[in-house]
């Protein structure tokens, strides 16, 4: 279920276990499955076309013998009978027919997740990036002299006011917490990146509050609310963009009656609390021996890692996931690569000089590495991978000398 990079990269990872029954993929989006992080980056900006975002070309499903069912979405799971309905939708995800009920030996959730919208945005003019349809609509309002606020300073917000920017509109972002990046990256870095954008002409507004949108037919500013909570600052704007975070598209598997927590339970094996179904990607929620608590990730690392251990387990092996986390995110010309998740970390010990434009920035918890942002310092991030998954205790003024080579920490 499902038809996005886990759903993609998990057929072909049972293909290359030898598996030779069949594999059926549903997807209610009308693409073959296709990478999502060029959709706010080299793709919107119009660097690579459609066919470079796709995850594999057409004739791939047909060689391997891959069932594709296209603008099919799963209406409902019956894990007793072990079937699941499906019905064809529009491009909306609008149900326009009946589907048919199939039945599964196994059943691999890969459902992704939706964007988080923000109430009262409902007008023309206003953009979330998440699907192919989101950034070619998003790609043709971005234009020279238009004016932009970008509502959340997490990734893709960031990301799309890089693009902005570039292309000559004028952007302001508007980020609720006191700093932008907080969930995902250490201060140093969000403050860094902060500059980098200002200098590219982006206005950036911490610990702002949004009143509403205003607009006719399409939406034409954005009102901020006051310390009092009254409405107060109009910011006029040609166009919205919002990137608040996404939700899992769990309801399916809640309403089959699996474990449901912020995302599809599973265990290290991808399993659910049901037998013979597994989840997989953004939707799902795993333990993680290296920060012993469960975690839910939106990676295409998870999406891929996860994909490979469920096919391993459904080919009869015996696998577990047990990866350090990383990401990356690419601004400007800046690649920003992040080893591992910082929260909870208590220090962070910069190594290099920002000034030079690569450094990286180690997250530390009671004196062990935990995480570590990278800016333009790939060979860096590579061994910060192995520190943070190792979670050693180091010494704080050998991992700030760049003297030091990585490897022998
Ligand atoms: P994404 O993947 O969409 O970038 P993140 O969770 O990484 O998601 O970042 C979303 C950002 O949006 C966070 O920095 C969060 O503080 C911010 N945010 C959430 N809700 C609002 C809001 N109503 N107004 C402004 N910023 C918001």
């Amino acid at each position: 279920m499902g038809a996005g990079h886990a759903a993609g990269q998990f057929a072909a990872r049972l293909r290359n276990e030898k598996f030779e029954g069949e594999i059926v993929m549903l997807g209610n989006e009308p693409q073959l499955p296709y990478q999502r992080p060029p959709l706010s980056k080299a793709y919107l900006a119009g660097e690579v076309g459609s066919d470079r975002v796709l995850l594999r070309p057409a004739d791939f499903y047909e060689d391997k013998n891959v069932e594709v069912r296209l603008s099919t979405a799963v209406a409902a799971i019956d894990t007793g009978a072990s079937t699941v309905t499906t019905q064809a939708v529009t491009t909306q995800a609008v149900a326009t027919g009946a589907g048919d009920t199939l039945e599964y030996t196994h059943l691999v959730l890969a459902t992704g997740a939706r964007v988080r919208r923000l109430p009262g945005f409902e007008l023309a003019g206003v953009h979330y990036v998440r699907t192919l349809a989101d950034s070619d609509s998003l790609k043709s309002a971005l234009a020279p002299g238009q004016k932009i606020i970008v509502v959340g300073g997490g990734y893709i917000g960031l990301e799309v006011a890089a693009v902005a920017a570039k292309r000559g509109a004028a952007v302001t972002v508007l980020e609720a917490q006191p700093r932008i990046l907080s969930r995902v990256a250490t201060a140093p870095v969000a403050d860094y990146l902060r500059r980098v954008h200002e200098a590219n002409g982006v206005v950036i507004r911490t610990g702002v509050r949004i009143a509403r949108a205003e607009g006719e037919a399409g939406v034409g500013a954005v009102v901020l609310q006051d310390d009092a909570g009254a409405q107060g600052e109009r910011i006029e704007a040609d166009a919205v963009i919002v990137g608040i975070g996404i939700t899992p598209n769990t309801e399916l598997a809640e309403a089959a009656g699996l474990h449901v927590d912020d995302g599809i339970v599973v265990d290290e094996r991808g399993a659910t609390t049901c037998a013979n179904v597994w989840a997989i990607g953004d939707c799902s929620r795993h333990p993680s021996r290296i920060y012993g608590r469960s975690v839910r990730l939106e990676s295409v690392h998870n999406a891929m890692a996860q994909a490979g251990v469920v096919a391993a387990n459904i080919a009869g092996k015996d696998t577990v996931y047990n990866e350090i986390p990383w990401f990356w995110s690419d601004q400007y010309d800046l690649k920003l690569q992040i080893a591992g998740l910082a929260d909870g970390h208590d220090e962070t010990v910069i190594r290099g000089d920002p000034d030079t434009g690569s450094f990286t920035v180690f997250a530390l918890a009671r004196g062990c590495v935990i995480a570590a942002d990278s800016i333009n310092a790939m060979r860096d991030h590579i061994e910060c991978r192995k520190l943070a998954a190792a979670k050693k205790a180091v010494d704080k003024a050998r991992l700030a000398d760049v003297g030091v080579a990585l490897k022998e920490l």
